[in-house]
């Protein structure tokens, strides 16, 4: 589904990403994990060109891209970004919509489809994160954990064919945190594919058929969490997961 060869990232003269490569298969979870300012949001924000790589591949659900000194077209740019989904820390809802009209307005606006069946699925999709008695609220009237369950649920609404998560639970009142982990929970029961980045470690063992841990700017090192938790290879992951657990 996602396929990432020698990406490079730079902000001026600061490299952030040196060289990343990654694969993730249709139906995977993977969790990104490592300290603050590794560059896991940049490589976030690179899967759906929020950033553009300076240099290396993409390919999404098939859109494959290089980069360098050109810029990648408008339109591709925008083919590719119609396949993800992304959820922030900070859930980003309109605040003059409703719960509903959060969800039916990316849709609306990009497919151009009737009202009614936009209806249908958003209250459908706004049933499936538990919020459909909270269709009318607004963000306003919502905890920031039904906020954060309305914006997954808006993400869905473009049925993205890769859901990415930048740190959804940070923002959040720890008595908030269960209830957005147990819908992402469900949707990766699903077999949605997502990529997720979290410092929930118990999460992240808990949901994620892969560990990928980064550091400066690097993945360092990747596998099945119960060999990242118990038996790290490197010393890096070693020292990060003992500041975590
Ligand atoms: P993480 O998500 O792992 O905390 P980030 O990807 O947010 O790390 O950031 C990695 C590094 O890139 C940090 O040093 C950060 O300051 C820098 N950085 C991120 N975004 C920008 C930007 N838009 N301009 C300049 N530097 C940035
Ligand atoms: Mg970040």
């Amino acid at each position: 589904m996602i396929e990432i060869k020698s990406l490079h990232k730079r902000f001026g003269t600061a490299e952030v990403l040196k060289g990343i490569d990654l694969k993730v298969n249709k139906g995977e979870v993977c969790c990104i994990i490592g300290p603050s300012g590794s560059g896991k949001s940049t490589l976030l924000r690179c899967m759906n060109l929020l950033e553009i790589p300076s240099a290396g591949e993409l390919t999404l659900a098939g859109i494959r891209l290089s980069f360098g000194e050109k810029l990648p077209k408008e339109r591709e740019v925008r083919l590719l970004r119609g396949k993800t989904g992304m959820v922030f820390q900070s859930f980003n809802l309109f605040p003059h919509k409703t719960a509903l009209e959060n969800v039916m307005e990316g849709p609306l606006v990009v497919k151009k489809m009737d009202r009614a069946p936009l209806k249908k699925q958003a209250e459908a999709l706004l049933a499936k994160v538990g919020m459909a008695d909270k269709k009318d609220a607004f963000p306003s009237q919502l905890s920031g954990g039904q906020q954060q369950r309305v914006a997954i649920a808006r993400a869905l609404g473009m049925e993205p064919e890769v859901l990415l998560f930048d740190e959804p639970t940070s923002a959040l009142d720890p008595e908030l945190i269960g209830e957005v982990l147990k819908t992402i929970k469900a949707l990766a029961e699903e077999n949605q594919t997502m990529v997720i980045v979290t410092h929930e470690m118990g999460f992240a063992r808990d949901v994620a058929d892969r560990v990928i841990f980064m550091d400066e700017g690097r993945i360092v090192e990747q596998g099945a969490p119960e060999k990242i938790f118990s038996n790290p290879s490197e010393e890096r992951t070693r020292k990060f997961l003992a500041k975590m657990l």
